[in-house]
């Protein structure tokens, strides 16, 4: 017999995305995918709905997570039964808490799950801001440079046990520069201990996240903690990792042939591939959206030629991985400048080996990268952005 929970529609499970943002050129709605991790199958599907419903390209978030815009105002009852079955919004009064970063380590997928699972289990973390962000790394973890609140850094190891070996060692939870060392199996409940602490101690709903609050309330939202430095890695570069490659979206875009490419190459390395780690248990690839707009494809480093060709960035050596920009006109009705149009523009004439320089249409910044970078505010031509890469850097 059907439970009451599976038998409730995809629609139903998904009440938040019956009232999307809505801009000039439609409704736009968020999809959290949470560490980036999403099945290869899902994400076609969800270019495919983007394309049957709005604007076909998917923009991918410096939270690693999925915009579909364009949309009709209201959302069409398919479009939110479809997002509703593929299982993106689990609970649709957790969603916006749903906010977790991690490197696109495999080791980690455990831990992010984990995470994701017992937030899920927990009622009162629902009322988590949107802005409240969750990280899990490994030891300098290139996320750890990312704007978190709570992080968890893995710090290995495996236990032999009856039955085999099974991941055990420790974990360090990290808040406000201060940190204690716990199980790792016990690192996703003690992380959101800090969360329900963070909850019971902001002052009102606007305090967004642990650095909006007063120093003395932040001392006591971890136990026993003691000072640390945290070290963070660079993003991983476009190019192959081994068998893997880190393919970027330039401008954080994922076209639908960017995604025909992405699936053919995943299907003929999955045919070839000798390991079986990548796949998830029901056997799909397993992608890993990163927060600095890039996808790790399992099995990819072969086929990079096709990526690129589809659109992918699969060179350290691309403008690219130094540019980016908000969505500006027409998507948003806050800027007449087309910052995307400027940016495609500019990119061959910028310094690949200079400053990131973000391209921006006001003062919101939206979707700065996290390190210091150049900003190029309102411009009016590609050559504005090439003089912007030589101006003082600013920190996120
Ligand atoms: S930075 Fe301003 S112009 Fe650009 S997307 Fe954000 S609100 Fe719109």
């Amino acid at each position: 017999m059907a439970t009451p929970s599976s038998s409730r529609s995809g629609a139903d499970r998904c009440p938040g995305l019956l009232t999307p943002f809505v801009s000039a050129d439609g409704a736009m709605v968020r999809l959290r995918v949470p560490g980036g991790r999403v099945a290869a199958s899902t994400l076609a599907e969800i270019c495919s709905l983007a394309g049957a419903f709005g604007d076909p390209d998917v923009t991918v978030t410096s939270r690693g997570s999925v915009q579909l815009r364009g949309l009709p105002d209201p959302l069409p009852r398919e479009l939110i039964t479809a997002i509703g079955d593929l299982g993106l919004v689990p609970s649709g009064e957790h969603d916006k808490a749903r906010n977790i970063v991690a490197d696109p380590d495999a080791a980690l997928d455990d831990l992010v799950a984990e995470l994701d699972a017992a937030l899920l289990a927990d009622p009162g973390l629902a009322e988590l801001p949107g802005r409240f962000l969750l990280a899990v790394a490994g030891s300098s973890g290139p996320v750890l440079g990312e704007p978190w609140d709570v992080a968890i850094i893995d710090e290995g190891g495996v236990l032999r046990c009856d039955g085999g070996a099974s991941k055990g060692g420790s974990a360090r939870v990290l808040v406000d520069g201060r940190s204690v060392v716990v199980d790792r199996a016990a690192a996703a409940q003690a992380a959101l201990e800090v969360a329900r602490r963070f909850l019971a101690a902001r002052p009102d709903a606007r305090t967004w996240n642990v650095r909006d609050l007063p120093p003395e309330a932040r001392v006591d939202l971890l136990q026993g903690g003691t000072a640390c430095v945290v070290e963070a890695g660079a993003p991983p570069a476009p190019g192959p990792v081994g068998e893997d490659l880190v393919a970027l979206l330039p401008l954080g875009l994922l076209t639908p042939t960017m995604v025909t490419a992405l699936v053919e190459v995943l299907s003929a390395s999955r045919g070839s591939s000798q390991s079986s780690s990548h796949l998830d248990e029901r056997g799909q690839s397993t992608l890993r959206l990163t927060p600095w707009r890039s996808v790790v494809v399992p099995g990819g480093a072969a086929q990079a030629a096709e990526l690129e060709t589809a659109g992918f960035v699969t060179r350290p050596d691309s403008p690219w991985t130094i540019l980016t920009a908000c969505a500006g006109a027409p998507a948003c009705t806050r800027t007449s400048t087309p910052t995307r149009d400027l940016a495609r523009e500019a990119a061959p004439l910028l310094d690949p080996t200079g400053p990131p320089v973000h391209v921006i249409g006001c003062e919101r910044a939206c979707g700065h990268p996290a390190r210091p970078h150049a900003t190029s505010p309102t411009p009016a031509s590609a050559a504005d952005i090439v003089a912007a890469q030589r101006s003082p850097l600013r920190k996120a």
